[in-house]
């Protein structure tokens, strides 16, 4: 297909988002107002579901075993473009890392690609992928099955910068309970097991740790239980922490290392250490260079400009679509909504998320990736390179340096 060619489909897409425009707004607010937990993302899941189906895409829900987990197809032949859509909020803080823009934005680019995939010769998924926030709905789905045949991967996320290769870390979440003996404070102290002490002797080793890790990784806890009364010895405490490194490998060598700092206090207080590794690990982040690329190009010419990743190294968090990444090449970029100084996890982060910036990062994200894939499908030996890149795997020099 020639250039002209390509231009025709895009202006089609443009064409199309912005007619979808209205809706995906409202609804992008409707998540908005509702926010939902992972895998309780009822509404917001049927809510983008509607918006396929009512746009013309044959649409499944509740797929692969979970509830909120749905697929909107099109196209019958060729290459297999998944778009990732995701729904869920954080406790307390509802839509502050603003999965309202990608759910909605997910759904704009697959409409747009719904009636061009014939005329591109591929096939368009817009996978709503629950949980990224904590479970992995997208490891849950790619174990399933519903990232066998895909061909490429992608979704955006918002932010408070631009950026299109996301610095993201490997993450694994500990669940840790202690079991002592509850006895009375204060008449039979030394009958008792404190479990609490052994929460605040982990924590304390943590925090020591801390100082002699490497400067990517990360470990950070709440305390979830600390006992049930002054006056009773707590019999049980609880926390959870989440442990970061750059990859898979390094982030077994510091899980060891945090395990003994929950072994520590055990051991100085007498209780039982119970350790869950909860959900899933998530990977980090494999960013398919041709992808990156026809997105950057796109993104200038919505006027965007992307910062280099290694600005960015400092501000990695984590995502489920890191193990996407390492079975179907993927791009998963971070696109600005001029929030600062409100960055995401705050609550006035969540409120940016429906400005008027929020907004236009909704059409905006969409016509990136409608651009992206008519980028792939047109230009000739795309889809070879981008598998060529995926399999020689990543380059590991220019990461997190
Ligand atoms: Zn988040
Ligand atoms: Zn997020």
């Amino acid at each position: 297909m020639t250039d002209t060619t390509a231009q025709t489909l895009k202006d089609r897409a443009r064409t199309r988002i912005e007619a979808d425009s209205k809706s995906l707004l409202a609804v992008s607010h409707e998540i908005f107002e509702e926010p939902e937990l992972a895998f309780e993302e009822v509404k917001s899941a049927a809510r983008l579901a509607d918006l396929l189906e009512d746009g013309g895409m044959k649409v499944e829900r509740a797929i692969h075993g979970l509830e909120t987990a749905f697929r909107g197809t099109a196209g019958e032949l060729g290459p297999h473009v998944v778009i990732c859509a995701e729904y869920d909020a954080l406790p307390e803080i509802g839509h502050a890392c603003g999965h309202n823009i990608i759910g909605t934005s997910s759904v704009g680019a697959g409409l747009a690609l719904s009636e061009l995939a014939d005329d591109l010769g591929i096939r368009v998924t817009v996978l709503g992928t629950p949980a990224e926030e904590g479970g992995g709905g997208k490891v849950e789905l790619m174990n399933a099955g519903a990232f066998d045949d895909a061909t490429v991967s992608m979704m955006v996320h918002p932010a408070p910068l631009e950026v299109v290769d996301m610095p993201c870390l490997a993450i694994a979440r500990a669940e840790v309970t202690y079991h002592g003996m509850e006895a009375h404070a204060s008449a039979f102290p030394e009958r008792g097991l404190n479990a609490l002490d052994a929460v605040n002797l982990s924590y304390s080793a943590i925090a020591a740790l801390r100082q002699h890790i490497s400067r990517s990784e990360r470990i950070h806890g709440i305390i979830t239980h600390g006992g049930d009364a002054p006056n009773v010895v707590p019999k049980m405490a609880s926390a959870t922490y989440y442990i970061r490194a750059r990859n898979l490998e390094d982030l077994k060598a510091l899980k060891a290392r945090v395990i003994r700092c929950f072994e520590a206090g055990a051991l100085a207080t007498g209780c039982e250490l119970e350790l869950v590794w909860a959900g899933h690990d998530y990977s980090d982040l494999f960013t398919n260079p041709t992808i990156a690329e026809f997105y950057d190009s796109n993104l200038q010419n919505l006027g965007r400009s992307a910062l280099p990743r290694q600005v960015m190294e400092a501000y990695a968090g984590s995502t489920d679509m890191g193990n996407v990444s390492f079975a179907v090449p993927s791009i998963h970029p971070m696109m600005g909504i001029n929030s600062l100084p409100a960055v995401n996890h705050q609550a006035d982060f969540a409120r940016h998320t429906i400005s008027a910036d929020g907004d236009k990062a909704v059409v905006d994200a969409a016509l990136a990736m409608a651009w992206t894939t008519i980028d792939l499908a047109t230009t000739p030996g795309a889809f070879d390179k981008v598998r060529a890149e995926f399999e020689a795997g990543p380059p590991t020099e220019t990461r997190f340096s």
